[in-house]
């Protein structure tokens, strides 16, 4: 369905989004794109804005330097669905990820878990929803735009049979060879261990 884009063509701009979306798939790639889709520029690079977000102040006068945190409305209506049952995020990092969790909460997100997705059609995406022990809890309709999908990654390692047919000796490492958890320091590991390891 044309409604559907992958979340690369969502972050890298190739097409418009649209101001109701689904994203399919809570795991890191998720999180991040539906903070992405929130916003139409990272509060991050706006101190001001970044301070109001999370109730804190740099006012010499007020205690413990927090105020009530007021975050800018998220600009686009996001849910968040994925099959798996249970609260979503659990596998973030744990430095990081609770920051992930509290800023799709803090943008209205709403998160759907134990989906099936039954369908995309013009009228959005379809799904039926299970409760934690499994079973159905109804039908929902996701009246959206667009449809992200950030689940189900494939390794893009079209270059190695080509060049190992050409004789060229090739080294698979890090997305290449495992592309179904996000792993950088796995990739980077990889990398070293064959940059040593050549003669
Ligand atoms: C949204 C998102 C968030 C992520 N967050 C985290 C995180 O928080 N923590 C974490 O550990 N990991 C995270 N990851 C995963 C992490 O980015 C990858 O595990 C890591 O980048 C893999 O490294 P790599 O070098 O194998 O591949 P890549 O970083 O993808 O590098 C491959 C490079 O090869 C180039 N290339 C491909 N084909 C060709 C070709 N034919 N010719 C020349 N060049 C080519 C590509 O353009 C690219 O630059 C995240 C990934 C995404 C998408």
């Amino acid at each position: 369905h044309p409604m559907v884009m992958s979340y690369a063509d969502a972050v890298l701009g190739h097409r418009e989004v649209g101001k109701r979306v689904a994203v399919i798939g809570a795991g890191g790639i998720g999180f991040d794109v539906t903070e992405f889709l929130t916003v139409d520029d990272s509060p991050t690079l706006n101190l001001k804005e970044w301070e109001q977000e999370w109730g804190v102040t740099d006012d010499l006068d007020t205690p413990g330097f927090l105020t009530r945190p007021r975050p800018t409305p998220a600009v686009r209506e996001v849910y968040m669905v994925q099959r798996k049952t249970g609260k979503q995020g659990k596998g973030l990092g744990k430095t990081t990820g609770w920051v992930h969790r509290a800023t799709v909460k803090m943008k209205g997100v709403e998160q759907i878990s134990g989906a099936v997705y039954d369908r995309i059609d013009d009228a959005g995406l379809h799904i039926t929803v299970h409760d934690k022990e499994g079973n159905e809890t109804g039908k929902r309709i996701l009246e959206v735009d667009n449809v992200v999908v950030c689940a189900g990654q494939e390794s893009v390692r079209d270059l190695v049979d080509p060049l190992t047919e050409a004789g060229v000796i090739t080294h698979v490492i890090g997305g290449a060879d495992l592309a179904s958890e996000l792993d950088a320091k796995r990739a980077i590991r990889q990398g070293t261990e064959v940059a040593a390891g050549l003669p």
